[in-house]
């Protein structure tokens, strides 16, 4: 027979309690801004550093949230290679709300140079942020959602460019590491399927933020690359952060119970052209 469950029950996020990585701006912040306002308490994480503008901005649209919304925005700071701090970081959330139900590690970063000159520590940097630092954030709440019982959903924010590549991009490390994250996404996937917990990626394409930004900005012109990066996917153009709010919301929600171990394209349709 069919569900008696309204669809807005089952993509509320009410009493839930979510991480999301990298959580202060761009694609993080937006994803971290749904999840609060479908009812959830959302720890956003960062680096270490004082509260920007948008950071500001971000509380006060929190505090305006309507009532019953129990959704909230609450800032912590920590670094995602660090494995026992972000055990740490994990276990004081669950310490204070007794749960966590949705891990969003999302935290990443670009270096470009080129493929045969490489330099070493530029490698292990983008490794050990985009690879470590997600397998990091996932254990850590991953154990806990096991330890608890809790049937949680692990989202990692893959990218288009760890399924496709562009030589003109000079990103190989990120690429790397980026199907990297969809291979480990897999793998815990198919490990915690049986423990009730979900692990999914997002792959979003060109999206304008501070990440596109600094790599446009070291461009002779901005404008027109920015242009010319845009026209690379059928829809022709870049995707803004808060296109990214729909699929992060479904896969950490109740309406996703079924899907795992998948990757969802949020990139315009590049992968498929
Ligand atoms: P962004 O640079 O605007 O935000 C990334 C955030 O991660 C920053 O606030 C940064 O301080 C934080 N961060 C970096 N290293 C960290 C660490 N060690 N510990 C904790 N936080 C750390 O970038 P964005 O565009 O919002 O990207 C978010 C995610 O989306 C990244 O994983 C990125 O690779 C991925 N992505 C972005 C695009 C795009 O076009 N913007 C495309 C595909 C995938």
């Amino acid at each position: 027979s069919p569900s008696q469950r309204s669809t807005g029950a089952l993509f509320s996020l009410a009493n839930r309690v979510a991480l999301v990585t990298g959580g202060h701006r761009g694609i993080g912040l937006e994803i971290a801004l749904g999840f609060a306002e479908a009812g959830a308490v959302v720890y956003c994480l960062d680096l270490p550093s004082s509260p920007d503008e948008s950071w500001r901005m971000v509380q006060s649209w929190a505090a305006s949230l309507p009532e019953p919304n129990s959704g909230r925005l609450e800032y912590v700071s920590g670094d995602v290679t660090d494995q026992k701090a972000m055990w740490e970081v994990v276990e004081k959330i669950v310490e204070k709300e007794g749960r966590i139900d949705v891990c969003m590690a999302n935290a990443g970063i670009v270096h470009v140079a080129e493929c045969l000159e490489y330099p070493a520590e530029d490698f292990k940097r983008v490794m050990d942020v985009n690879v470590s630092g997600v397998l990091f954030t996932a254990q850590a709440a991953g154990q806990q959602m096991e330890r608890l019982g809790i049937p949680g959903s692990i989202i990692m924010t893959a990218s288009m460019s760890g399924t496709i590549t562009n030589p003109n991009q000079h990103s190989s490390a990120y690429n790397i590491s980026k199907s990297a994250v969809l291979q480990l996404a897999r793998s815990m996937a198919c490990e915690l399927a049986p423990k009730g917990i979900r692990v999914n990626t997002i792959s979003p394409g060109y999206i304008y933020t501070d990440m596109t930004r600094s790599i446009l900005d070291t461009q002779p012109q901005p404008a027109s690359l920015k242009e010319k990066l845009g026209a690379q996917n059928p829809m022709g153009r870049f995707g803004r952060p808060d296109e990214l709010r729909g699929a992060a919301l479904w896969l950490a929600s109740d309406g996703a119970t079924f899907c795992t171990g998948s990757d969802i394209k949020v990139d315009g349709g590049q992968c498929a052209w």
